[in-house]
């Protein structure tokens, strides 16, 4: 704790000598490191017009890290700044900019020029990227670039070229600003090229609409390693600005600015995780086997279980609307009565410390036992025996005991063999119908239970005197993680066969470690 905080002192007070040298120099700005821009500026929760002068002041008041808006041109060559290519149901291209004035925006501000829009942006702002959409014309290709000409013309003019960044659905009005100005950030909106080709072309950013990246997660990488800024439009979901936080995008385009800040701050990247592993189920059919393998049998697990675990079973293991589905059945095979799977990252990924997240809806019903949690690679290479080798485990609940939710660490001297096992378990609402977001933080010397992204329960070496040899704390090696849905054994107990089909979901499954200071 000392160290980090330390490393922070030193990082803060250089990012600050940095600014101060940075801004005396050169007068460039300090950029606020939120990575919100905000979609047409701020305008939302105050109800202001799209575009608005406004918009863009209030942006600039939440110091948000970009505020975009919308370039067009009029038919006598003035730059404007709407998002329609119609204005009061006025074709913009096709009308003079005096006729377009008659109208106010809703709030009674006037149509703002793009040079007034840029004034505005310059003033009182050390934080604020200006992100300009430059739209491409309706009326010619060649008028789109001199727009993109002009635009550029005014931005140097105004002094305003450290503060602008230009995005464009047209690839050839950025590739008319970076002929222009060679140094101008540019990112491009289609989604239609690969990091490497933007790369190549000299563009400096991939800005997509985010379900481009979800299709092609390659991309995300690929545009690290390109030094290819990372932007996603336009993100107003939870569930997807989590994902492109824990994905380390450079940016997210919103309309929805205050819930985006808000999921920044339980954002684990925001406390310093990397995502080193991760299972989305975007897709259909089987797990991917690049991903999972199975664990298969009828042998009652050790728990006189009753089900059998089949392999590449898609009716016991599916990935459908965005879910992983774990199914048991009422279905004879071999010598038992159901069936169901058990998914494993051994051999495909293990971790030794971090962060592991498992978003997932548990399933209802008398019998069952669902279980997310963890085994070191040592049991499978038969080095260590259970329970010498160690288990954690991160969530676990029986259904004939609705809602309850325990988490346990099990070693050769503490297990539930013994009922020694560190653990702890008390009522979680709503764990039927909703994904509850089941994780553990686990360092050298602690594993946090979180649920929901509150703090559950911590387990640390050496706890009630307990022995930190390999016989009590066992864990500091690489465990892999488990899923699965057994049914009955010795703590699931009598089942109800009127609960089948029996389905626990997933949403994801997110692995973090922290490259420094872990
Ligand atoms: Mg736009």
């Amino acid at each position: 704790m000392k160290k980090q905080f330390v490393y922070f002192v030193l990082i803060a007070a250089c990012i600050a000598s940095c600014g101060v040298s940075k801004n005396a120099a050169d007068n460039k700005t300090v950029f606020a490191d939120n990575i919100i821009v905000a979609h047409r500026g701020a305008w939302k929760k105050n109800n202001l017009p799209e575009n608005s002068v406004a918009s863009l002041k209030h942006a600039i008041e939440l110091k948000y890290a970009g505020s975009e808006f919308d370039v067009r041109m009029t038919a006598d060559d003035s730059l404007i700044v709407n998002h329609d290519p119609h204005y009061n149901k006025l074709p913009i291209e096709k009308t003079n900019y005096a006729d377009l004035i008659a109208f106010k925006l809703s709030n009674g501000e006037k149509l703002p020029t793009l040079r007034e829009y840029i004034l505005t942006g310059v003033e009182n702002n050390i934080s604020t990227r200006l992100v300009c959409e430059i739209k491409p014309s309706e009326i010619s290709k060649e008028r789109g670039k001199t727009i993109a000409a002009k635009v550029v013309q005014l931005v140097h003019k105004l002094k305003a070229q450290h503060k602008v960044e230009y995005i464009s659905f047209d690839y050839d009005i950025l590739k008319k600003i970076i002929e222009i100005d060679p140094k101008a950030s540019t990112q491009y909106l289609e989604g239609n090229k690969s990091p490497d080709q933007l790369k190549a072309d000299g563009i400096s950013g991939a800005d997509y609409h985010f379900s481009v990246f979800k299709n092609r997660p390659e991309w995300i990488e690929s545009a690290k390693k390109n030094n290819i800024t990372l932007n996603a439009w336009t993100v107003n979901e939870a569930a997807d600005m989590d994902w492109l936080l824990a994905n380390g995008f450079d940016f997210i385009t919103t309309d929805e600015s205050e819930l985006l800040f808000e999921r920044i701050k339980i954002s684990p990247t925001a406390a310093g995780w990397k995502l080193v592993w991760s299972d989305e189920f975007d897709y259909t059919g089987l797990p991917d086997s690049t991903k999972w393998t199975y664990e298969v049998g009828g042998h009652g697990w050790g728990n006189n279980e009753q089900q059998f675990y089949l392999e590449k079973s898609l009716e016991n293991s599916y990935v459908k609307e965005g879910k992983l589905h774990i199914a048991a059945l009422k279905k004879d095979f071999e010598n038992l009565h159901y069936t169901s799977a058990r998914l494993t990252t051994y051999e495909k990924f293990s971790l030794q410390y971090g962060k592991i997240e498992v978003l997932a809806k548990l399933p209802e019903g008398k019998g069952n036992w669902p279980a997310i949690w963890m085994l070191p690679e040592s049991i499978r290479k038969k080095t260590e025996p259970w329970p010498l080798c160690g288990e954690i485990d991160i969530m676990e609940h029986v259904g004939k005991d609705p809602n309850m939710i325990h988490v346990s660490l099990h070693s050769q001297l503490y297990n539930h063999m013994h009922n020694t096992q560190i653990t702890h378990f008390e009522k979680f609402p709503d764990v039927f119908n909703t994904f509850r977001l089941y994780a553990v933080e686990w360092t050298e010397n602690s594993i946090k239970f979180y649920i929901d992204n509150n703090l559950f329960y911590e387990a640390y070496k050496g706890q009630d005197g307990k022995v930190t040899t390999n016989e009590g704390w066992p864990f500091d090696k690489p465990y892999f993680l488990i899923l699965n849905l057994a049914i009955g054994g010795n703590w699931g107990g009598e089942v109800d066969d009127t609960i089948f089909p029996n389905v626990m979901q997933v949403d994801y499954v997110r692995f973090y470690q922290k490259t420094d200071l872990n």
